[in-house]
């Protein structure tokens, strides 16, 4: 090693799912929707005056805030908008995570939380979930420097209700709690009206997964006006334009076009009821979703197999070989016509 190597800081990344470059392959690895933006972004994209570029973008987002704050029936200031939710996630972790107590998530979840809480040196203490992947309440009603985790959790799809929710941020009036909703369009119910009665929560949405614009790196968190401010005051203190003048407009397109949002998200919806008989017959145990994609075990034949497999056959889901979740396949929901073909590719690889 080099000497000028002592000071640096080293961190082990967060692995994103792949991004296969090759027409042809059915992607079902890394839960993008599989539907287009609303006809809105395309038209914006369109519209685009090329001349705006020449501009520094608006530092505060103010028309896709103002668009959020309607559709969520939250106040403006309630609302911090950033390029992508990985990216208000990070800005949370600064902004809300400094004591020296852990912050807690399960064992299973995003994996990205534990390296922000590596890259900002926060102290994490990760908590197991049962066998059937449910959080114990009990393990977060502690002594603790912050707590965050998604419902539904990722990459398990299981959704805890309102009540678990309002009991562990109850529970906890001293410090913040987070709550990544990813996936809550899929069928949950979101916590936002919480925020009526808790000032320590904070939750986080994205437009990667329902707004069909992985894409265009758009998330944001909704809180109580004072959460926000001191969110926005760390973003002011790292990089004032983080999000460009193209995709603030298409974000707002997005939001307005609520018929294609239900429209899309129930049709993924019905895609993934119908791919839980569909796995379930193929011989398939998962626990229930009510994300966007299905988390599954095969008794006779391991994930690893299935995995490789599939990939053969330019099938691409997502695995991790990783304790306790080394013989599941993630499988994003696609369209009715993808998923028929990973049925057919399933059924071809069991009976081998
Ligand atoms: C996809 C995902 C995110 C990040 O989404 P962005 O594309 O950065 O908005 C955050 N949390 C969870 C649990 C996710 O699955």
């Amino acid at each position: 090693m080099k000497n000028w190597e002592n000071n640096i800081r080293k961190v082990k990344p967060y692995i994103p799912g792949e991004q296969p470059k090759d027409k042809g392959i059915i992607k079902l690895n890394t839960n993008e929707n599989p539907y287009p933006p609303a006809d809105g972004v395309v038209k914006a994209l369109k519209d685009y005056n090329s001349d705006n570029l020449r501009l520094y973008p608006d530092p505060s987002s103010e028309e896709l805030v103002n668009a959020l704050a309607e559709r969520y029936s939250v106040k403006p200031s309630q609302i911090f908008v950033g390029v992508g939710s990985d990216d208000v996630i990070s800005m949370a972790f600064m902004a809300f995570f400094n004591s020296s107590k852990p912050i807690i998530f399960p064992d299973i979840t995003y994996s990205f939380y534990d390296v922000w809480a590596e890259v900002y040196n926060i102290n994490y203490e990760v908590k197991p979930l049962d066998e059937n992947f449910r959080i114990n309440t009990d393990d977060y009603i502690c002594d603790n420097g912050g707590i965050i985790f998604p419902n539904p959790n990722a990459p398990t799809g299981v959704y805890e209700s309102l009540d678990k929710i309002e009991e562990i941020v109850k529970g906890n009036p001293d410090v913040i709690v987070m709550i990544d909703e990813a996936y809550i369009d899929f069928g949950g119910e979101s916590c936002i009206p919480l925020l009526n009665k808790y000032d320590n929560l904070l939750v986080i949405q994205t437009f990667s997964k329902s707004r069909s614009l992985a894409g265009a790196r758009i998330g944001f968190a909704i809180g109580n006006e004072k959460l926000i401010k001191y969110l926005n005051d760390v973003k002011f203190s790292v990089n004032s334009y983080t999000m460009n003048s193209l995709t603030q407009k298409i974000g707002v397109e997005a939001v307005k076009d609520e018929n294609y949002f239900s429209e899309t998200v129930n049709r993924i919806i019905s895609t993934r009821e119908n791919a839980k008989s569909k796995l379930k017959e193929l011989g398939f145990v998962f626990p229930d979703s009510k994300s966007n994609f299905i988390f599954a075990s095969h008794p006779n034949k391991s994930a690893r197999e299935i995995f490789d497999e599939l990939k053969k056959r330019k099938i691409f889901v997502r695995y991790w070989d990783k304790h306790r979740i080394d013989n599941y396949l993630r499988i994003t929901i696609g369209t009715d016509k993808e998923m028929e073909k990973l049925f057919e590719a399933l059924e071809c690889i069991l009976s081998k």
